[in-house]
């Protein structure tokens, strides 16, 4: 038993422990396990190695998973296809979606498929200069209005240095991400490079995601006028779900806009004691008035939308439900796995007296 092990190492034991004292006990541990235990030590590498390669190649689960991020006061929504593209809208007021980022993507992935910059007000911006710093970024889009915003310019002379494609916001040009899934973009009319605007809450991007049935509408935090603008357009906006404008303002949501996307649901983005009185109370009085139910991140935390193209969506807190993970199906098999090799573990230890 012990000249087996001694073997594999071809090493001198005694030269080896006086040379290298630091390692002495592990490999002298090494030196005298069993058969039996090299077997378990051989398995537990082999496990370690399966979760690298889970990281590293780990794909959609066939769902459109959209995350509603908790980021305090502002917007950052983080969508992942049904194959595993993942394309940010918005980075929030702060640098927390990067900290969801870092949770919710594969531990080794350091790229997204796209980033959507809905419009350039802090609450949506903040860390997008950050995401485009730290992941390589398959294309960004952008309004394209001039703003002298000095994160905003960071962003720009990032994107130009790191050779970053720009699609310009364009009601024309649609975005398919494969596997069924459309980026439809709704708002704003294209021409908007380098224009000066008086609100550019009402130029943000507009897109209705489809998959399926199903489809969800974010709408950055454009106000009445935009809204009306969308209406007069005649484009179709029904959707599903409604991530509601402008953080639940009173400026936005207005009764037209409300009926012609007639969502079975809505979710909003906001923060607690915000100094904007954001979510106005005639607007959530509003949604109940149409019986659309409202959640808001401030009382769910990062809300996810699960989007099954042969189903209802289901809309659930992953910070109550304890399922932070786009893979959260490959998860719950890696527990049952996880739990059958724990109980082989203690089987091979503790063997059973008929054996
Ligand atoms: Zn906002």
């Amino acid at each position: 038993m012990l000249n087996t092990s001694y073997s594999i190492f071809h090493i001198p034991y005694s030269t080896f422990s006086q040379k290298y004292p630091c390692t002495y006990s592990i490999v002298g541990c090494l030196r005298d396990l069993s058969p039996r235990y090299w077997l378990i030590a051989c398995t537990i590498l082999l496990a370690g190695h399966a979760l690298v390669i889970h990281e590293l190649v780990r794909v959609g689960d066939g769902k459109t998973h959209v995350y509603i991020l908790d980021v305090d006061q502002g917007d950052s929504i983080f969508i992942v296809s049904p194959t595993g593209k993942q394309i940010l809208v918005d980075g929030g007021p702060n640098l927390t979606a990067l900290e969801h980022l870092g949770r919710l993507m594969p531990a080794l992935d350091r790229s997204l498929d796209l980033v959507v910059l809905t419009h350039p007000d802090l609450d949506h911006l903040v860390a997008i200069p950050e995401v485009v710093e730290r992941y390589r970024i398959g294309g960004i889009v952008l309004t394209g209005i001039a703003v002298s915003n000095p994160r905003y310019q960071r962003l720009l002379t990032e994107i130009e240095e790191r050779h970053i494609p720009v699609l310009l916001a364009d009601p024309r040009a649609d975005i398919d991400l494969g596997d069924g899934v459309l980026l439809d973009t709704v708002w704003p009319e294209a021409g908007l490079l380098g224009r000066t605007v008086k609100a550019p809450n009402d130029t943000s991007v507009v897109m209705r995601l489809f998959t399926g049935s199903q489809s969800i509408l974010l709408t950055g935090d454009i106000e009445k006028d935009a809204e009306e603008d969308i209406l007069r357009s005649g484009v179709d906006i029904r959707s599903t779900i409604l991530k509601v404008a402008h953080h639940g303002s009173k400026t936005s949501s207005s009764t037209g806009f409300l009926l012609a996307v007639n969502p079975d649901r809505a979710v909003i983005s906001v923060g607690r004691d915000n100094s904007f009185g954001h979510p106005h109370p005639s607007v959530l009085e509003r949604y109940r008035h149409f019986g659309i139910p409202v959640e808001t991140t401030v009382e769910e935390g990062t809300i996810e939308i699960e989007m099954n193209p042969a189903g209802s969506p289901k809309t659930q807190s992953p910070n109550k439900a304890q399922k932070q993970n786009p893979n959260a199906q490959d998860s719950n098999y890696s527990h049952i796995w996880a739990l059958g090799f724990v109980f082989w573990v203690f089987r091979m230890i503790y063997p059973s007296p008929s054996s």
